[in-house]
């Protein structure tokens, strides 16, 4: 088996994701994602991960479903903390190491390996695909070649540029703004029906602003 496993804040899930996991499985010939929300990643404030784990697991789970070919994993959610991708790596391999791995990222997110935890290592275990992001070009990726024994582990995909971030999904909450087609529906209804990016003032007001978005 050829598994990709996805790693991110999913703070919410949203259709950029989406989009580049079906096209980086077929592009790749995976059999199967994974996808693995995490704890308060590494490399992001604590404060400015907005939903729980738990709410951000039941987005991903949400939007994987219905289709065979992903999954959603618990195993950061479960650690309750901080994990590093290298470790992630090591334990959901240990399930099955006889399968090729892929970790699947944005193009935004390699451009930093440098900074994550053994990067070389990491790199050994699997190999790293870069999807494209719009505003992030792919020769962004250059500098890590003289810093990376394993650079020829890094696989570029080009992907269809989708211009959605989860944090525009988070900020146009909080406007008020639709957020219909920028996430699978039932990410959108677990994120109205759990309240979930709404300004704290706008909650107390009750269910004004739910209507407004609905
Ligand atoms: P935030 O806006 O909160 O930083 P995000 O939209 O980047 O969040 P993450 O959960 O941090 O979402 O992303 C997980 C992975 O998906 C990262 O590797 C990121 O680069 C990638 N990614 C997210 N959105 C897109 C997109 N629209 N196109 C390509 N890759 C994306």
């Amino acid at each position: 088996m050829r598994v990709g496993i996805f790693g991110g804040t999913f703070d919410p899930v949203h259709l950029g994701h989406m989009i580049i996991a079906e096209q980086v499985m077929v592009e790749l010939r995976l059999d199967h994602v994974m996808f693995v929300p995490g704890g308060i990643p590494p490399h992001k404030e604590a404060s400015s991960v907005r939903a729980t784990a738990e709410d951000r697991y039941a987005m991903v789970e949400a939007a994987v479903m219905g289709n065979e070919s992903f999954s959603a994993d618990r195993v950061e959610v479960d650690a309750g903390r901080a994990m590093h991708s290298v470790e992630t790596v090591g334990i959901l391999k240990e399930r099955a190491p006889e399968d090729e791995w892929f970790f699947v990222t944005g193009a935004d997110e390699v451009s930093n390996l440098l900074s994550w935890k053994e990067p070389d290592r990491l790199l050994e275990e699997v190999v790293m695909v870069a999807a494209t992001r719009p505003g992030y070009d792919l020769s962004k990726l250059d500098h890590l070649e003289a810093g990376l024994r394993n650079f020829d582990r890094i696989f570029p995909v080009e992907c269809t540029r989708v211009d959605i971030s989860a944090t525009g999904i988070r900020r146009r909450m909080l406007q008020g703004k639709s957020i219909r087609y920028l996430v699978p529906e039932a990410v959108r209804e677990i994120i109205i029906e759990r309240r979930l990016y709404e300004r704290d003032a706008k909650r107390a007001e009750g269910e004004q602003l739910r209507e407004e978005i609905r």
